[in-house]
Order: C-alpha cells, then sequence, then structure tokens
C-alpha cells in the first residue's frame, strides 16, 4: 500500500489586525498601560482598520490620537482632526450618515478605508522610527487585502514614507508634497496631503479647500480607472 504524504501546511496569511496587547513596540505598550489606568473606560489598544473591505480608496493615517482613536477605537473619531476627514469624505461620497465623534454614530464607508501607519498612542502624537517600521506589519497585508485598491491618501510626511514602503516604492523617487501623486510599482496612486490635525489647520498649513482638493484628485482618478462613486 502506498501512503500519500500528507500536505504540506500552507502559510497562514499575515495578520492585517494586531492584537489588543500587541507587544511588539514596548515603549508603545508601556504607555498604553499606564492609559489604561487613568482611564480605564477608553480603548487604550490597538485601533483596527475602519472602512470598506472592498475600498478602492485607502486613506493612510499617522497614529491614533489620545482624545480620538485611543479613546474610541476607531481613527479619527473623537478628535479635532476627524471633523474635516469624515465631512470631506461625505461631501465626496466616501462615507454616508452623519459623523458624531463616537463610534457607534452609524456613519458608513464607501469604496473607502482608513488605516492608521502606526496603530497605538505614541506620546506626544510622536511614534519613533523603528515603531513605524515595526507596525508596518500589520499596514503592508491591510493594504494587499484590498483587492480593488487603486488611490491611497496618505495624511503627513510619516504617512506617505510608510505607505510608500508598504507599497512597494522606493522613498527617493517618491518625495512628500501636499497633492504630489506618485505612481507605485503595483499600479496604485499615492496621493500626499498635509495631516489635517488642529496645528495644520489652525495655522492655515491646510485648508479645507486643499483638502477637498486631495479627495476630488482621488475621485477623479479612481472613476477614470472604472470605480464607482455614490454621488
Ligand atoms: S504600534 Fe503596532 S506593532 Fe507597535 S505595539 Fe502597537 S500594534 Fe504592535
Amino acid at each position: 500500500m502506498i501512503l500519500e504524504s500528507p500536505a504540506a501546511p500552507s502559510a497562514s496569511p499575515a495578520p492585517i489586525e494586531p492584537p489588543h496587547d500587541c507587544p511588539l513596540c514596548p515603549r508603545l505598550a508601556e504607555f498604553r498601560e499606564e492609559q489604561r489606568v487613568a482611564h480605564p473606560d477608553w480603548w487604550n489598544a490597538p485601533v483596527p482598520a475602519f472602512g470598506d473591505p472592498d475600498a478602492w480608496l485607502a486613506i493612510v493615517g499617522l497614529a491614533p490620537g489620545m482624545q480620538g482613536a485611543n479613546r474610541t477605537g476607531r481613527p479619527f473619531t473623537g478628535d479635532f482632526a476627524g471633523i474635516l476627514l469624515y465631512e470631506t469624505m461625505i461631501r465626496f461620497g466616501f462615507a454616508e450618515g452623519s459623523y458624531e465623534a463616537r463610534p457607534d454614530d452609524g456613519l458608513i464607508l464607501r469604496d473607502a478605508i482608513i488605516i492608521n501607519a502606526v496603530r497605538c498612542l505614541p506620546p506626544q502624537n510622536k511614534p519613533l522610527p523603528a515603531e513605524i517600521h515595526t507596525c508596518r506589519r500589520f499596514l503592508t497585508p491591510a493594504l494587499e487585502a484590498l483587492p480593488k485598491l487603486r488611490v491611497v491618501i496618505a495624511l503627513g510626511q510619516i504617512a506617505h514614507q510608510s505607505a510608500v514602503k508598504a507599497l512597494g516604492g522606493k522613498l527617493p523617487k517618491a518625495r512628500f508634497g501636499h497633492l504630489a501623486e506618485h505612481r507605485l510599482p503595483s499600479g496604485i496612486v499615492l496621493i500626499d496631503s498635509y495631516h489635517c490635525s488642529r496645528y495644520n489647520q489652525n495655522t492655515r498649513v491646510l485648508t479645507a479647500e486643499m483638502f477637498e482638493a486631495v479627495f476630488a484628485r482621488a475621485r477623479a482618478i479612481g472613476e477614470a480607472a472604472g470605480q464607482t462613486v455614490s454621488r
């Protein structure tokens, strides 16, 4: 009798969401534990991606804000930056419903998803290069898991750098600039935007019109590639 050897187990796909107690960045894990003690009713954990699994547009942010995603558990929800981001997404047909700064407001993203380059709250909103590098093990597969992905908007220089690397591009060829476009090896187009932070808005580094121009360009690229946009 000939016995067939068992099939080799197939490699598991890389996880796109970190575990609730991800230990890979010791400084951030320690800061997370401090927040859990100080604010036991907050999320205080890696913040998962939020949006449409069939998205053709991905928005890559920097990291959770203290009073925003780290408190509520949904990217950009509850902080100043989220107001402009979600209102713009609603205006351009990438979100339905009303944004009420809480994760149970019923807001639904259409054709779009938001993913932070660093999933845990960094002290002073400043992740270290090693932490950005480490958390890319979640950003890369999260982007690869989007079969219809055509356009990525990077919010700020750090998100830009991590997105370029996650999408297989080379940084010297892809320099950050507001409204700069970079076609990456897979054909995905990366559009840069200044981050919609309170500081950038208050200092007029980023105006609502400048931010809308980024989403208008993303929508135009998507439509030219045959993607639907709700309105
Ligand atoms: S930032 Fe990312 S890699 Fe680092 S501890 Fe948090 S989830 Fe893990």
